[in-house]
């Protein structure tokens, strides 16, 4: 098979997943027979006010909760597997691998240097000491990575010395460490200005496409939506595909 073949088979496909929270003596419904299916390359975006089983949605799609019921089946070259159904040592195992996540605060690690911050992915759950040739190899990778974010000249700075704008770059840059078959993303503009926010939209637009990630976009920014491949609604955890 070539190249351009094997990529096609990227996709994420959740099906009928419903997700509950105890909420005193009964059960809080955050996601009700969630359906939709996004493939390698493309970006769906997940519209919604607050409250409505967003972040949820994304936690289930990228193993960080179990649903109640339903199928996340997570379709990559080397294999298809269930995400609502992994234990939870399959689950750490595939996050490191093969799913990238980026919170809507970027979570780094005040001490690190923007590169530092890429380098470190490389020795989650390694046991082993790392060779001096794949430590060349992860910093060159993100070297190329922080170029790509148009951070050429920061990788030497720490967060503090980073703009919130940047910062969110490095965050977004760390998450294609592992080169992701899947790429979850919540509000990553909320705490930017419009221009700045713009940009990381275009930059999100850019990687999904550039490293073939099935992409799930949370954003509240409504001006780019017709950028994106897929826009659905939720609404008391009810999804809808929303015509453009
Ligand atoms: P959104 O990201 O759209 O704001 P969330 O997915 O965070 O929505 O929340 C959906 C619903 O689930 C809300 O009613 C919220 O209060 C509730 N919820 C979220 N996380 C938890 C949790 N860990 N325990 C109990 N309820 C939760
Ligand atoms: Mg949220």
């Amino acid at each position: 098979m070539t190249a351009t073949e094997t990529r096609t088979t990227t996709a994420l496909d959740i099906a009928d997943v419903t997700l509950t929270y105890p909420d005193g003596m009964s059960r809080l419904t955050a996601l009700d027979r969630v359906s939709l299916r996004v493939t390698g390359g493309t970006v769906a975006a997940i519209t919604g006010p607050s409250g409505s089983g967003k972040s949820s949605l994304l936690a289930v799609a990228s193993t960080l909760i179990r649903p109640d019921s339903g199928h996340i089946t997570l379709e990559t070259p080397s294999g298809t597997t269930d995400l609502a159904t992994v234990s939870r040592r399959e689950a750490a195992v595939l996050r490191r691998s093969s799913i990238g996540i980026v919170f809507q605060q970027p979570n780094l690690i005040p001490a690190l240097t923007a590169r530092e911050q890429l380098e470190v992915m490389i020795h989650l759950g390694q046991r082993v000491y790392t060779p001096a040739s794949k430590r060349r190899e992860t910093r060159d990778k993100a070297t190329e990575l922080l170029e790509s974010v148009g951070l050429t000249d920061q990788q030497s700075k720490r967060p503090a010395q980073l703009s919130g704008g940047q910062r969110q770059r490095v965050n977004i840059a760390r998450a294609l460490m592992n080169d992701p078959s899947l790429l979850v993303i919540d509000e990553p503009t909320s705490a930017l200005d419009t221009e700045r926010g713009a940009a990381i939209i275009d930059l999100i637009l850019t990687v999904a496409r550039t490293h073939h990630a099935a992409t799930l976009l949370v954003t509240h920014d409504q001006t780019h939506l017709h950028r994106m491949n897929a826009v659905y609604h939720l609404l008391d955890g009810h999804l809808t595909q929303t015509t453009r």
